[in-house]
């Protein structure tokens, strides 16, 4: 099967007045037609980064330093802006954290809906209409005719997002991407969007970039899942994998630390000690060093490589490396 897109050593730094911080250090990943990646790690771990890196949004001090972005197999690092704006929205469809930062409050909804409707889809403005009221009943929004008249700020959170899933669909994208799309609503309306979500993915075959800090939320709706720390893959591998036989100490630290509503005797939970590394002077060897409970003297000193453990499972920690020389 075809790839959706594929990323192959992607490098990107941002530059700043006191220097060149490496944000994303040679990442590579293939997402498949009605696959869902998941990209969990803490804040600052290089996953937001990595897919406004695949969008092109990084504003005037970052910048792309290395690799390849295949999307239809077209390498899209060197395209320009107008470029991208006729990705952006048609080929793959974006749903961020807070939908009132993604929704422009001075625009009414139906027009905002409306645009790339008919910029993308080459529609009328009436035939646009029309798919945008059929878009806000698909993602459940009552009354979605009078609502096309609405402003953001006439719309609880949930329904904001809603509207915002509506957006990101719209268009028929291959690839939607999805940074934190639950975190900035609250606990019942969380579950109802990653309903919506799930649902999408099912009927539409979706191919989803989902970005998490939450484990719990990836558990559900993704195939794989890569583990991301300061700026590289730590561990990759199916959602079996990463949960029922996480090798890498930074993604067990991950598990520890999430509640598991399966267990019966319930457990302190127990926190990775220590902040993420500053990338403007990371640790020299393994970026997990400083907190990693196993680190020996080679984590130190030299950054570990990639090691393939079984189909569709890898690992970069010297841990692994060893155990594998020994076995
Ligand atoms: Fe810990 Fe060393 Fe593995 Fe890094 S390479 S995670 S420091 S054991």
């Amino acid at each position: 099967m075809e790839n959706i897109i594929e990323v192959n050593n992607l490098k990107t730094s941002f530059f700043t007045p006191a220097g060149e911080v490496k944000v994303v250090n040679d990442v590579s990943f293939k997402l498949k037609k009605g696959e869902v990646l998941g990209i969990v790690g803490e804040s600052g771990s290089g996953k937001s980064i990595t897919v406004l890196s695949i969008l092109k949004l990084l504003g005037n001090t970052g910048k792309i330093v290395g690799g390849q972005i295949l999307i239809d197999g077209e390498d899209i690092v060197d395209k320009d802006n107008k470029y991208m704006s006729t990705i952006r929205g048609s080929k793959i469809g974006m749903i961020f954290q807070d939908p009132m930062t993604s929704l422009n409050p001075v625009f009414k909804i139906g027009y905002q809906l409306r645009e790339p409707i008919m910029k993308h889809l080459k529609l009328s403005k009436s035939e646009a209409n029309k798919k945008a009221i059929e878009m806000l009943n698909l993602v459940g929004i009552p009354d979605a005719k009078n609502r096309m008249n609405c402003f953001p700020h006439e719309f609880s959170g949930g329904m904001r997002q809603r509207v915002i899933i509506a957006m990101a669909l719209a268009c028929n994208p291959k690839l939607i991407i999805a940074d934190e799309p639950t975190t900035a609503l609250d606990v019942t309306i969380q579950a109802q969007v990653m309903e919506l979500m799930k649902k999408f993915q099912k009927d539409l075959k979706s191919s989803i970039i989902l970005i998490t800090h939450d484990l719990g939320v990836v558990a559900d709706l993704a195939d794989n899942i890569m583990v991301m720390y300061s700026g590289s893959i730590m561990e990759r591998g199916s959602v079996e994998h990463i949960f029922y036989n996480p090798k890498h100490p930074y993604t067990k630290g991950l598990l520890r630390s999430v509640p598991n509503p399966d267990e019966l005797v319930k457990k302190r939970l127990i926190p990775i000690e220590g902040q993420p590394p500053n990338l403007l002077n990371p640790p020299k060897g393994c970026p997990f060093s400083p907190r990693c409970p196993h680190a020996m003297k080679i984590c130190l000193v030299k950054k570990p490589e990639t090691v393939c453990l079984e189909d569709n499972h890898e690992v970069r920690c010297w841990l692994v490396n060893k155990d594998m020389k020994m076995g």
